[in-house]
C-alpha cells in the first residue's frame, strides 16, 4: 500500500478503517517546523507538542479526539515581560471515508493527517490577552515602569534589611579598621 502522507501529524488508521467500533490510541511528540499563531503569543518553531490521540472507527469514517500539551511563548499583554506558559489543547474531528460525504477532513490512504486539526485547536487555545500572572498590574502610566516588578521587589523586601544590616556591619568594620592604625600610631 502506497503511503503518500508523511507529515509529522499523520497517524495510521489502516487496522481500524471500515471496522466500526474499533479503537486505537497513539501517543507521539512533534516539534513544530513553523510558527503557529501570529499574536503577541504563539507557538515557536521547535515548540514541542505531546499528543495523546484516540482514533475510533465509526460508520462514516474515523473519529479523532485527543489532547496536545504544549507551551506558548510571547509577551505579557500588560507589562510586555517575556512569558512562556503551558497549555493543554483539546481537539475532536471526524475524518470521513473518501466519497462518503462532504467534510473538511478525509481519511487518506488509510491515514489521518491531524496537522490542521491540531493547529487550529492550538491557535484557538492561545489567550487573546496573555498575562505574565493573573494580577499583573501592567505598566505605570507615568513612569512606564513595570508595576508588578516593583511589587515583586517589595515581596523580596525581607532580604533587603539583612543586606543593609550586613552592609552596616561591613561599614562599621571598615571604619574600625581605618581607625585602628590611627589608634596604633597614637599609642
Ligand atoms: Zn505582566
Amino acid at each position: 500500500m502506497k503511503t503518500r502522507l508523511n507529515g509529522p501529524f499523520v497517524v495510521p488508521a489502516r487496522d481500524i478503517v471500515r471496522h466500526p467500533g474499533e479503537m486505537r490510541e497513539h501517543s507521539f511528540s512533534v516539534a513544530l517546523k513553523e510558527q503557529w499563531g501570529e499574536g503577541i503569543v504563539s507557538y515557536e518553531v521547535g515548540a514541542e507538542f505531546d499528543l495523546e490521540v484516540r482514533l475510533e472507527a465509526v460508520h462514516e469514517g474515523i473519529l479523532v479526539s485527543g489532547t496536545a500539551d504544549a507551551e506558548y511563548t510571547g509577551v505579557c499583554g500588560r507589562c510586555l515581560t517575556d512569558i512562556t506558559e503551558p497549555v493543554e489543547v483539546e481537539f475532536q474531528e471526524l475524518f470521513a471515508y473518501p466519497g462518503e460525504e462532504e467534510t473538511d477532513f478525509e481519511v487518506q490512504d488509510d491515514h489521518v493527517d491531524l496537522e490542521i486539526v491540531v493547529r487550529d485547536a492550538a491557535v484557538l487555545s492561545l489567550p487573546f490577552q496573555p498575562v505574565c500572572q493573573p494580577d499583573c498590574l501592567g505598566l505605570d502610566p507615568v513612569t512606564g515602569e513595570r508595576l508588578t516588578e516593583s511589587a515583586e521587589i517589595e515581596q523580596d523586601a525581607p532580604i533587603d534589611p539583612r543586606w543593609s544590616a550586613l552592609q552596616q556591619i561591613t561599614d562599621q568594620g571598615n571604619t574600625a579598621d581605618s581607625r585602628a592604625p590611627e589608634n596604633t600610631e597614637e599609642s
